[in-house]
Formats: structure tokens, C-alpha cells, sequence
């Protein structure tokens, strides 16, 4: 047999690398009975979507979409202050990410993110053929010592998201400062603020002024969270112009719809939605900590949080499986981690104010009951 033969009966073998990469799971939205539940699971935004950006949605034309998002971009630039040209858009922030890594790393090199850190990164570090490596996390926290003890000769990117997910935890502005100061020049910090319209202005972590100072700074942000346009899938990256051409050099042509550009514009105008988003969070989490801290007796345990989610440990009786399932039971369904490390915690998104009540009570009566 020619060689050709043998190699026609063989089926296409994907490259190792891809191999071990274990997809993405998303939030489920429905129960084990396929009823659809209240979706706490995705850190959607509880207020749904300004009006005004759903009113800009009939308007789009269906052609091809601007390539380069030239008027969004323009928006973000006025908003942030920031040169529109130093501004790239993705498909999602996630296109960004993995881009990110594609752009800067490949076989043979490392990509840092933290134990506990958004589990997109271990994706975007395995999918371009380099080597994840995992810094360990200080009580769920990211842990600037922890992440610069582990820079090598062969690191070429560093993931930290700010707020994280799932932890919600927040390194404050100096922290910040103080990874980005200590990183080789030719490491690539990228600063994933998927969160950050939900940060309090007075806690602003200094990303953007960074990536706006520095060449080796990617700030990502995404239109999913507080804009509540997670279905258009747009997000946006600034950095220095070397930054950004790498991206838009390798990211798709059309990669932001038409209709996603007039929505995400139309949002980002409505500034009245967003500090009504962020203040509803704001108070909402407040509210719910207090009472989960109130069940402290029983092993809960919820962390610090500067996002629209609050990560709960169950250290008592009652586990987190046992809570998932009983929330679930009652028409909740939030966020259970094994798959991530963390079998031992809950993330619950910050709903609206009777669902937060109503799982606080339904966590007490089951913390409770439990032996
Ligand atoms: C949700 C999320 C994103 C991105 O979401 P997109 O919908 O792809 O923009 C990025 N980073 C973190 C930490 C997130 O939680």
C-alpha cells in the first residue's frame, strides 16, 4: 500500500494541546426536569438591558457589518478618554483573551493566571499551544507575590482578572501597580475588567491608565455584564498601538455584528441604566452578605465582593451540592464549581431584591435543617 493509503484510513488526529483542554461549561438556565429556572448563573445583569439599546437594535442594517467598529470605538474613546485608535473589539471580551494569548505565546511558552482565576484563560493558554501555569491563590484572592514568583524566561502573558470571577475579589490600584512594576518589560499583563463598570469610581484599580502609559498593558472590558448585551457577544481591549494592531491583525474581519455596534453605542450612552445597574448591585450585595454573614454559625461563608456575584464557601453541614440542589429545588439555579476546584462554594448571582431574599431564606432554613 502507498502511503497515501494507509494515511486515508486514519482519521485527522487534533494537535495534543488541543486535546487537553476541557470546553468551556456555561451556567445552566433550567432545572434537571428541563422547567427553566431563575438564571443566577451567568452574571447577568438583573435590570435586563437599557431601552435605549434595545430600541437601536431594529434600526441596524443586516449588510456587513463596519469592520471596524469605527463609530463604537469612537464612543468608548469619548467615554473612557482614550484615542479611538488605540481601542480593538472582539468578539465578546473571550475573543480578546484568547487572541491575546495567540498573539503573544505559543509552544513552548507560559501563560500565568491565578488559581481560582476565569476559566477562559487555561483555554486561551492550552489553545495556542503554551504551557498554563497556575500561581496559588491567598484565601481565594489573587496573590501578586504568588503570580511574580512563577515569571520565568519563557512567561509571555499574565491573566488577572480585576474583579475575578469567580472569586470577586479585587486587588486595589497599588497592588495593581505593584505586578505591573515588577513584570519584565516583554510580558504581556492583560487586566480583564469583564466587572469593572460594577467598581465603586473612588476603587478604581488604575488599569486603564496603565495600558494608556505602558507597552506591555491589554485592558479587556465587555458590553455581557452591566450593559446586559451578553447575547451581541462585543467586548473591547485598549493597550499601546503594537498591542492593538496584533489583535486586529488576527481577530475576524466582521467580528462585531451590526446590530451589536448600534446596541453597544446606544448603551454605553444611556449612562442613567448603567449607574442604576451598579447601584441596584451595590445595595442588593450589600444586603445579601449581611445575611449570608449572619449564617456564619452554620459554615457559610460568603467573600468580599466587587462584582455582580458573591462567592459563598459552606464550611458546616450544609454542603454547597446540598444548597445548589435545594435552590434549584425552589426555582434557583446559581453556580456550583467542582469542575473549577471549588465543590465547596456557590456563586450566586446578585438578582433582583425578592429573588436575593428569597435564597437567603431558603439558605437559612436549609442550613438549619442540616446535621
Ligand atoms: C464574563 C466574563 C468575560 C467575558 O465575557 P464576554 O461575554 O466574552 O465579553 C471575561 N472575563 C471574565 C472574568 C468574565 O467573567
Amino acid at each position: 500500500m502507498s502511503e497515501t493509503e494507509t494515511r486515508s484510513k486514519a482519521a485527522p488526529t487534533p494537535k495534543p494541546w488541543i486535546e487537553a483542554i476541557h470546553a468551556y461549561v456555561p451556567g445552566k438556565s433550567k432545572g434537571k426536569d428541563g422547567r427553566p429556572l431563575i438564571k443566577l448563573s451567568a452574571n447577568e445583569n438583573p435590570l435586563g438591558t437599557s431601552e435605549a439599546a434595545l430600541a437601536a437594535k431594529a434600526a441596524a442594517p443586516a449588510l456587513y457589518p463596519d469592520p471596524d467598529s469605527t463609530a463604537l470605538r469612537t464612543a468608548i474613546g469619548a467615554r473612557h478618554g482614550i484615542d479611538p485608535a488605540r481601542v480593538v473589539m472582539g468578539t465578546g471580551s473571550d475573543e480578546l483573551l484568547n487572541l491575546a494569548a495567540q498573539g503573544y505565546a505559543g509552544l513552548g511558552d507560559e501563560v500565568i493566571y491565578v488559581r481560582y482565576g476565569f476559566s477562559v484563560y487555561d483555554i486561551a493558554a492550552r489553545r495556542c499551544g503554551a504551557t498554563p501555569v497556575v500561581a496559588p491563590d491567598a484565601d481565594y484572592g489573587t496573590d501578586v507575590d504568588a503570580l511574580l514568583a512563577l515569571v520565568t524566561d519563557r512567561t509571555r502573558v499574565v491573566f488577572v482578572a480585576n474583579p475575578n470571577n469567580p472569586t470577586g475579589s479585587y486587588l486595589p490600584k497599588g497592588d495593581i501597580a505593584r505586578l505591573h512594576a515588577a513584570l519584565p518589560s516583554d510580558v504581556l499583563l492583560v487586566l480583564d475588567q469583564a466587572y469593572g463598570e460594577y467598581v465603586a469610581p473612588e476603587d478604581d484599580d488604575g488599569a486603564l491608565a496603565l495600558a494608556a502609559a505602558h507597552d506591555n498593558v491589554l485592558v479587556t472590558r465587555t458590553f455581557s455584564k452591566i450593559f446586559g448585551l451578553a447575547g451581541e457577544r462585543i467586548g473591547w481591549g485598549t493597550g499601546a498601538p503594537g498591542i492593538v494592531a496584533t489583535l486586529n491583525r488576527i481577530r475576524g474581519p466582521f467580528n462585531v455584528s451590526s446590530t451589536g455596534q448600534a446596541m453597544a453605542e446606544a448603551a454605553l450612552a444611556d449612562a442613567d441604566f448603567v449607574e442604576a445597574s451598579r447601584v441596584h448591585n451595590r445595595d442588593e450585595r450589600d444586603r445579601f452578605v449581611a445575611k449570608l454573614e449572619a449564617l456564619g454559625n452554620h459554615g457559610l461563608r460568603p467573600l468580599p465582593s466587587q462584582a455582580n456575584f458573591v462567592l459563598t464557601l459552606f464550611e458546616g453541614a450544609l454542603s454547597a451540592e446540598a444548597a445548589f440542589e435545594g435552590l434549584a429545588d425552589r426555582g434557583y439555579i446559581v453556580r456550583w464549581l467542582p469542575g473549577q476546584g471549588l465543590p465547596q462554594a456557590l456563586r450566586i448571582t446578585i438578582g433582583k431584591s425578592a429573588d436575593m431574599d428569597a435564597i437567603a431564606a431558603a439558605l437559612r432554613e436549609m442550613a438549619e435543617a442540616a446535621k
